[in-house]
């Protein structure tokens, strides 16, 4: 059976890079690496967690139709390269691209079968809290990034699943169930019956 591709979005500072890592652990899931044009925080790696690109690298990569989507996130680009998601996919690893939501719906458009996951805080308090000790922004980029989280929030009826992370433990396990569930569907199972008919 081929992979799954699960999209995961959610407010800055909701939890998606924490929780990324841990399904990381499993070995079904693998990680679609983005370009950014964003700075590189401290502990970050080129090509592990992105790879970090010049506004006019990223924009060749726009004019050369390497992204399957890209958008403009609080004054910096963030896009999808089209090399890997489809051959991991085809290998039966799960693919999961954690995206904001504008590149959300790009992808909704491209690949209808893939699973989108909204991924929250329990509140707007939490978030901002979070957002804050994580430490890694100046604070005008902290409230950039609370503004355009109440416009994704805002958009959250695009999601299949809702995933609130208040306990983390919590929040792996249902995208667990959720992935788990998604391959019983009996969409994926037309070639097996199909067999099971011929034999
Ligand atoms: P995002 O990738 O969505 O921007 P992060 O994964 O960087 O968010 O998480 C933001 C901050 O919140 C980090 O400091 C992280 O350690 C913390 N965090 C993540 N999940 C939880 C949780 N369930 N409870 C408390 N703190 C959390
Ligand atoms: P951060 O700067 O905190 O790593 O990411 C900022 C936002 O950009 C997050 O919402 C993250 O999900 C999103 N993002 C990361 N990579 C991509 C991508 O390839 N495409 C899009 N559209 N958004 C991305």
């Amino acid at each position: 059976m081929e992979g799954l591709k699960l999209v995961l979005s959610g407010p800055s500072g909701s939890g998606k890079g924490t929780i990324v890592q841990e399904l990381l652990k499993d070995d079904n899931f693998k990680l679609s690496i983005s370009a950014t044009t964003r700075n590189k925080r401290e502990g970050e790696i080129h090509g592990v967690h992105y790879f970090y690109k010049t506004k006019i690298e990223f924009e060749e990569m726009i004019k050369n139709n390497e992204l399957i989507e890209y958008a403009h996130f609080c004054d910096n680009y963030y896009g999808t390269p089209k090399a890997f998601i489809n051959e991991v996919v085809k290998e039966g690893f799960d693919i999961i691209l954690e995206i904001e939501v504008q590149g959300a719906l790009q992808v909704k458009r491209r690949y209808p079968d893939a699973i989108f996951i909204f991924i929250m805080a329990p509140t707007f308090e939490e978030l901002k809290e979070r957002l804050i000790s994580r430490n890694t922004e100046l604070p005008e980029v902290v409230e950039k990034r609370l503004e355009r989280a109440r416009e994704e929030l805002l958009l959250f009826k695009e999601y299949d699943y809702i995933v609130i992370n208040d306990s983390l433990k919590d929040a792996i396990e249902q995208i667990r169930y959720i992935t788990k569930s998604e391959k019983l569907k009996s969409k994926h199972y037309k070639e097996h019956i199909q067999s099971m008919l011929e034999n």
